[in-house]
């Protein structure tokens, strides 16, 4: 059992915060991502839980028990980081089996709990192997195992995957995924891959700039982002977003109109998404030329420009026509979403 509490927790250097006010509770067996883009303080807030980096501000809890002031091997969390830091020069065994030295665990039981994480990674038959000797998918799979053998409350894992293939990623992300579930053990996974935080994710923390914009599930954010950087940052194609003035609950700009909206009169940032617009024949209420076209296998995405704008819409797979054609583009008004202009903050 291990639910984490984070109270208040804030890092600065000087002057500099790193991250600021972070308040969140999560929950026993949670699978919590924490998402943004570089240097927004994922790693630096995964790194004071761990204990690596001492909170300048607020109470870290597990369980209920303040943990600020525990030696990071006295608290009961396995870390996988993006560089597997192996041992070179002991094999994939030995490698696994360390933890259980340093900790002192009965050695009689060392084997069993290193068959048995091996096993669950699939490394069975790489025992008797040197981790220069192992592809980069079962070196990540060698320091996974490392983490399983202490049999910890709380996983802490560090973009885990960003060393491996695309391909290698895919299997290796369910793998956690099924790990986690199958151990039931806490995890905090920090990641700028967005596609990773919506696979993975029971909650997703979206970050900028040491800041939580928002904490959701995964279909909470994409459906309603909280604000106009969640909504540019999760999605590929990345939400459309226009900004325009609300005028009797039209928006509008120099080149579209979109009527039946919601909002107050004023200054405001309109998106959608590019799934949820058409092609159409004539009538839509964005018009202009196709700027590319991508084959996406099951859809074709079109993008035009507009004013200095670039808009996506995915169309069928069977769409044809070619760049500079003029196409029409249907935004349905219940599919749009509003930000102020000012705050980024979504309006309804
Ligand atoms: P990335 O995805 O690039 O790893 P991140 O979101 O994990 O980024 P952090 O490593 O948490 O970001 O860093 C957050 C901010 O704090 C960054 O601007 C970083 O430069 C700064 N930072 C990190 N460690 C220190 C330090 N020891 N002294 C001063 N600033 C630091």
């Amino acid at each position: 059992m291990a639910e984490i509490q984070l109270r208040n927790i804030s890092k600065r250097w000087g002057a500099f915060v790193g991250v600021d006010n972070f308040d969140l509770t999560i929950a026993d067996k949670e699978f919590l991502v924490l998402l943004g883009p570089s240097g927004c303080g994922k790693t630096t807030t995964m790194r004071m839980i761990a204990g690596l980096e001492d909170a300048t501000e607020g109470d870290i809890l597990v369980d209920g028990q303040r943990v600020n002031d525990l030696e990071p091997k006295d608290r009961d969390v396995a870390m996988v980081f993006q560089s597997y830091a192996l041992y070179p020069n002991l094999n994939v065994y030995e490698n696994i089996r360390f933890p259980l030295r340093v900790r002192g665990i009965d050695p009689s039981t060392h084997d069993e709990k290193v068959r048995r994480a091996s096993a669950m990674v699939e490394l069975d038959e790489f025992l008797h192997r040197k981790p220069a000797e192992l592809s980069g998918g079962q070196r990540q799979r060698v320091a996974l195992a490392r983490a399983i053998v202490r049999e910890p409350n709380v996983f802490l894992m560090d973009e885990p995957l960003s060393n491996l293939d695309a391909k290698l990623r895919v299997s290796t992300r369910a793998q956690i995924k099924n790990l986690s579930h199958e151990l039931a053990v806490t995890t905090v996974y920090v990641t700028h891959d967005q596609i990773e935080a919506m696979t993975l994710a029971d909650r997703v923390v979206v970050m900028k700039q040491g800041v939580v914009q928002q904490v959701g599930s995964p279909t909470e954010i994409y459906d309603k982002p909280a604000n106009d950087f969640v909504a540019s940052f999760i999605g590929s194609p990345a939400m459309n977003l226009m900004s325009g003035v609300m005028s009797g609950g039209t928006f509008s700009t120099e080149y579209t109109e979109i009527q039946n909206l919601s909002a107050p009169d004023g200054p405001v940032t309109l998106g959608f998404r590019a799934e949820d617009a058409q092609v159409v024949d004539s009538g839509g209420q964005i018009n202009a030329p196709i700027y590319t076209m991508e084959l996406l296998g099951d859809a074709t995405m079109v993008t035009v420009r507009i004013g200095g704008a670039l808009v996506s819409v995915k169309a069928d797979k069977s769409y044809r026509a070619e760049i500079e054609d003029m196409v029409s583009i249907h935004v349905p008004s219940e599919q749009c979403h509003l930000f102020d202009a000012q705050t980024g903050a979504r309006l309804g």
